[in-house]
This record gives C-alpha cells, structure tokens and sequence, in this order.
C-alpha cells in the first residue's frame, strides 16, 4: 500500500494536530479553531457518519447539502474507480473531450427545462457562478450591448467564496470590509425573508404586499443603474445559506418577468436546490414553474463523491455567443472543466437517483419531515420551521410573538448543535438557526430519530440558558 486510511493504522491524536497546525480551514474563526481544532470524521454509510474516535452521527446535512444520494453508494464508487483506471484525466481545452464529460452534458440537457442545452463544467458551485457573470458579459458583449456589466444580487444570498462570487453573496457578515474591489459593480436588493423583513412589519405587509414590493425594488434598482448597464439576476429558489428562505409565491415567475422586460438574464442558483433537494432533478422548473436563462449547480450533481459544478445555459445564450467571429475566443476555463472521473460520478449518481426513484422518495417523505420539524413549535424558543422537503431549518428566538433574538451571548445555533453532536445528531448551526438537509434517503424512523435528537438538543440548550440567566 502506497498510502491508506485504514484507522489501525492512525492515532486520532496525531490527525487532530496535523490538522489544526496545518490544514487552514473554509470560515474559519481562528481563536476557537486554535483552541478546539476540528472533530475528524472517519467513515460514512447510508445516512450516518462515524468520526475517527468510533462514534456514529445521523448526518442532518448531508455532508454540506451535498450527500444526495447517501454514502456508501457503491454504483458511484465504481463508476469512480473505472474511468479513473481506465484514464483519470485527459484536458478538455484543445479540441479535446472525454466519454462522461460528453454523456454527462446530454443527459443535463435532457433534464434541464426549456432550452438549457449548454453545459459548462467547474470544480464547484462558485466556480459555476463565477462562470455564469463571465457568460453573462460575454453574452451582452457579442450583442453589442458592452455596457452590460452590472450584477444584482439579494441581501442574504449565498453565491460562493470566489472574490466574484463572495461579492455577489449577500450575506451581512460575509460583506466584510476586505471584500470590496468589485463595490460599485455589484448590487443587493432586499431578502425574500417575509418572516424577518423590518419593511413588511413596519408597514403591516400580507406575504403578497411584500412580494409586490419585492418585485418593485428590483425593478427599480434595475431602472437606477439603467437597464443598459445591468448584466444579471442571481437568485437561489430557495436561499440556503443565508437562512433558508423561501421566497414569497408569485415570486420568481414575476422578477423573471422583470428581468427579461429588461434584457438582464436570470441565473438560478441550484448549487443546493437542484439533483432531488425539492423533489425534482431541478427545482426551477418543477417546483416554482420558470424557465431562467442559466442554472447554476454543484454539490448533489456527485452528492459530494466528487467535487463538480456546471453552469447549464440557453440554447439563445450559446449562439449568441458562438456567432461567427474570428477574434470570438471566450477565455473562460479550468483544467478540470468535465473531468472525466467528476462526470462518470455524476452520471452514476443520476442513474442511480433515476432507478430508484429518489426524486419521488422526497416527494413523499418531504412533507413528513415538515410535518415533524413542526412539532418542535410547541418549544418555547423554537419561533418558525421553515423550508421545504429535505432543504429546512429551525430559528430559535427569545419571544415568539415579537420574534426577538436571543442574546448573541446564547450562542443558540451552536449551542443546539453541539448538544446534538453530543447526542448523535449533526445539525448545522447558522446563527440563531439550525440548518436540516439531509441526505435524501432517510426513511420515517430516521427522520423520527433526527426530530427527536434535535429536540433533546433545543430542551437541552434551553436548560443551558436558563441556568445562565439568558432564558
Ligand atoms: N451557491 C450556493 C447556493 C451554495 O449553497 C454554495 C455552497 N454552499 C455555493 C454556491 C458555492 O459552492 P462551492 O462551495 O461548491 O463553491
């Protein structure tokens, strides 16, 4: 053996210090990185994790939104093992493809909506969307609409950690002060977020007013920056990171309506809504009824057994951009754009996820895990359960009726969620919410079994706060 994860062979202690004194994690905090280092997760199979200490987890996230299709899945494996032995990597630059990169686009275009019948490889989803702004331009450019550069996004996104993407991502504590060369580019209209919306409250909005008002503002800040300048709309179906946030109905229909009044393409986020998360390969399409211009996607295209993204486009878009020109270079790209081993997964993956009909497994089972979350209402700090089918979270407040948050010093989200770690259940805090995305096999006694875990670890973090005086 050249090198082997094979646990006799490591001392746990050992990793846990190579890793906090050498591998420099995404969103790190340093201080509490410093001191507590990571726990080392091991070994996975069906929905459960195994850390390096021997302990088992319900894994409620799927890995990170991504664990689709759930581990252990030994059809993508091999798939994996085959084009890696048969030829691991060949590059896709010089008038050259492979096998599965080629399938992989057919059969993305065959189950995207409408036109989308152009696929463009990443290694991930902000690679895709950082792709998808360079299309956009390249789009307009080749139209002769140069001016065409600016990017509206929303407060509360998440669209990736490029310095593109990041800037487009609307998350307040992600818009720090060292993120701002692209200031002036790009700009954040209002969350979907009825529930915490100040505007809707201050003005005793219904869920209609507010999505009218939500319509109007993108309206007119595409009127302020001139529609000529304006690029693209991003949006996710439903946010993911900054909360999962459903938006209003009526919604998406009506700001692609905007959008294409004013020549600005709408790019679908579906990097976590896309490949069975809502119940339908693409969430666009089937669960909010429009056709955008681009859909973005990543992590459930491989459910995470290889890191892949791919921006699916229009036909319109394509010949556009591809129209006879011979200085028309469009010099986007990565080495690994339809690696030939992250296609072969992904093509794995969706036959696996058509044979066994794990789109229709959510349709069934999503509104029994709603209905279970919803139980965890009669807990008096748990204020709304939101989301849809295996894409939901719990936000804790301090008063249900004002909605007021808990103190920061509650730490709620972490706080829970380490109460569930303790318990067997991972659960990902996101302030004072508790994200549930899991890998979308659970059956009914496993979705009894993360509920009820996740409840003993919101009583639990209750008592906490109690004995500390912040409840
Ligand atoms: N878009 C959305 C909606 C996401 O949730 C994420 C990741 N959580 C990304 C983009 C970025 O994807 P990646 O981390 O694969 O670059």
């Amino acid at each position: 053996k050249v090198w082997a994860a094979d646990l006799g062979q490591v001392d746990p202690q050992d990793i846990w210090r190579k890793d906090r004194d050498h591998f420099v994690h995404p969103w790190t905090h340093f201080d509490s990185f410093k001191q507590d280092g990571s726990l080392v997760m091991d070994r996975a199979e069906g929905a459960y994790v195994t850390d390096i200490s021997g302990k088992r987890y319900l894994d409620g996230i799927g890995g990170l939104w991504c664990v689709n299709a759930g581990y252990g899945r030994k059809e993508i494996v091999e798939a994996i093992a085959a084009q890696a032995m048969r030829m691991p990597f060949y590059n896709p630059f010089v008038d050259t493809t492979n096998v599965p990169a080629a399938e992989l686009s057919a059969k993305l275009a065959s189950l995207a909506p409408g036109d989308l019948n152009k696929v463009f490889y990443t290694c991930g989803g902000s690679t895709a969307n950082d792709t998808a702004v360079r299309i956009a331009h390249y789009y307009h450019a080749r139209r002769g609409k140069k001016s065409k550069m600016h990017v509206i996004s929303r407060i509360d996104a998440y669209h990736g950690s490029t310095y593109l993407t990041g800037s487009i991502t609307g998350r307040p504590g992600d818009r720090s002060p060292y993120l701002n060369f692209l200031d002036g580019w790009i700009h954040h209209v209002s969350s979907p977020n009825f529930y915490r919306s100040e505007k809707a409250r201050q003005e005793d909005m219904s869920e209609a007013e507010f999505c009218d008002h939500l319509v109007q503002e993108l309206e007119d800040k595409i009127l302020e920056i001139g529609a000529d300048n304006v690029a693209c709309f991003f949006a996710e179906p439903i946010m993911g990171a900054g909360g999962v946030i459903v938006p209003p109905p009526g919604y998406h229909a009506r700001t692609l309506e905007v959008c294409k009044r004013h020549d600005v393409l709408y790019i679908s986020d579906e990097v976590v809504t896309a490949f069975g998360r809502l119940g339908h390969f693409f969430a666009s399409k089937d669960v909010f009824g429009i056709e955008p211009d681009m859909i973005v996607t990543a992590k459930g295209l491989t459910s995470g057994y290889q890191p892949l993204g791919a921006c699916i486009f229009s036909d319109r878009i394509y010949d556009a951009m591809s129209a006879p020109d011979p200085d028309g270079w469009f010099t986007n790209g990565y080495t690994y754009s339809g690696h030939p081993v992250a296609c072969a997964a992904a093509l794995a993956n969706i036959a696996l996820m058509e044979r066994d009909d794990i789109c229709g497994h959510v349709r069934k089972m999503g509104p029994y895990l709603e209905k279970k979350l919803n139980e965890l209402l009669d807990l008096p700090i748990v204020g709304q359960v939101r989301g849809k089918h295996f894409m939901m979270c719990v936000e804790n407040v301090a008063d249900k009726a004002t909605r007021e948050h808990l103190p920061d010093a509650a730490n709620i989200g972490k706080r829970i969620s380490d109460h569930c770690e303790r318990l067997g259940l991972i659960v990902r805090p996101l302030g004072a919410l508790n994200v549930i995305s899991p890998p979308l096999t659970l059956t009914e006694p496993q979705i009894d079994e993360l509920v009820g875990i996740l409840r003993k670890g919101i009583e639990a973090a209750m008592q906490d706060l109690r004995q500390e005086g912040l409840l």
